[in-house]
């Protein structure tokens, strides 16, 4: 343990990102926390899906990719990673990988 960094804060609160499942496309969206982020079409439209509706997707639409919900989805900014399975803001930031690099 490197005593010269802070203790971190409570973990980041996500539950802002509700589920967006809408099955009249009226304002009768679902709303509950959402797990899931899913991308539907390669110019990256999404939403989020509690888990219910994560099933109800399955079974009735296609996608083209979904990933449990992190702290950066919904972001601004934010970039849908296919490799690592997630949202990413920091991919290219210098600043982290210096600051990696001072940590190693
Ligand atoms: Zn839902
Ligand atoms: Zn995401």
């Amino acid at each position: 343990m490197n005593e010269s960094f802070p203790a971190l804060g409570p973990e980041v609160d996500t539950s802002t990102q509700q589920c967006s499942f809408s099955p009249d496309v009226s304002d009768n969206t679902c709303q509950v926390p959402a797990l899931w982020h899913i991308a539907w079409d390669t110019d990256l439209e999404n939403g989020f899906a509690c888990r219910e509706h994560m099933a109800v997707v399955q079974q009735r639409f296609v996608y083209i990719d979904r990933h449990p919900i992190g702290p950066d989805c919904g972001m601004p900014g934010a970039r849908w990673d296919f490799d690592h399975k997630r949202c990413n803001r920091s991919d290219d930031t210098p600043a982290l990988a210096a600051a990696k690099e001072l940590t190693a």
